[in-house]
């Protein structure tokens, strides 16, 4: 048995009921699929069962093991594995056409592997297993937050079922949770992004405790001094954010 590094975040699935339903939750797999952390390789077999995919893995260790596993697919050509940090590998890219990712994320890394995902034009579909709480974010569970309002500005997220700690091994300390992104615009504007970041800064105050914009601005999106970043929505953020850039917004 191998043994799992906590510095990776190795969490291995051993449910295969959850890598079934992994699977299902993909739209439709003509995309080129991405698989970061492959681990030992189930979740990668049940998606080569549907089609070829390029899978990504830091542990040179594993790399080993997956090599053995699937040398007939290599060998065809169906699976192709790289061994590197997926958010180095994506430096470069991590494909030259559209693709979709498919993945049980090493929680140390999630939220910024989704963000990365979310900022990478070709990257179309994200079917992703987190941490509970991360999935809960982008999805905006709990309430509007800068991640869940971010998703929302170039598609949508849906919480698509949670996955017990016992589905692991070894089991991880906090539940987990499967989300799906589909992206209709290819990627976020940046300057948006921080701008909500600092809208949603202290979330409990007022929105001009956060953010600079003057009464006639807020009036002008049916806001006022008192109003929370929490209860805006999208649009209203975007001609908030429209108006401070093109100046009207200065205080
Ligand atoms: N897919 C396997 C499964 O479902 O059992 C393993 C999932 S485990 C939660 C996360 C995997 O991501 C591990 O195999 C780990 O080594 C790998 N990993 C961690 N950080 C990574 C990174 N930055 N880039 C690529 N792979 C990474």
């Amino acid at each position: 048995m191998v043994r799992a590094k906590k510095r990776f975040g190795q969490n291995f699935l051993a449910d295969q009921t959850i890598v079934s339903k992994i699977i299902e939750a993909t739209s439709d797999l003509s995309f080129e699929i991405v698989e970061i952390g492959p681990g030992l390789g189930d979740l990668t077999e049940a998606i080569l069962a549907r089609g070829n995919l390029s899978a990504i893995e830091i542990d040179g260790d594993l790399i080993a093991i997956l090599k053995k596993r699937f040398a007939a697919a290599i060998t065809r050509g169906e699976l192709t594995l790289i061994n590197a940090d997926a958010l180095e590998a994506w430096k470069t890219g991590l494909s030259s056409k559209p693709y979709a990712i498919i993945a049980n994320l090493p929680y140390y890394a999630a939220t910024e592997i989704i963000l990365r995902a979310l900022r990478d034009p070709l990257c179309r579909e994200i079917v992703v297993m987190a941490q509970l709480e991360v999935a809960q974010k982008f999805c905006g569970a709990n309430g509007a937050n800068s991640l869940s309002l971010l998703v929302q500005s170039i598609g949508s997220a849906e919480l698509l079922f949670k996955v017990p700690k016992e589905a692991f091994k070894p089991a991880p300390k906090v539940e987990s949770a499967v989300i799906k992104i589909v992206k209709t615009k290819p990627s976020y504007d940046e300057g948006f992004s921080n701008f909500l970041k600092e809208a949603f800064r202290a979330p409990r105050k007022r929105l001009t405790n956060n953010i600079k914009a003057p009464i006639e601005t807020l009036k002008s999106i049916g806001a006022n001094e008192n109003t929370r970043a929490s209860e805006l929505r999208l649009e209203q953020f975007e001609t908030l954010y429209k108006g401070i850039k093109s100046g009207s917004g200065n205080a």
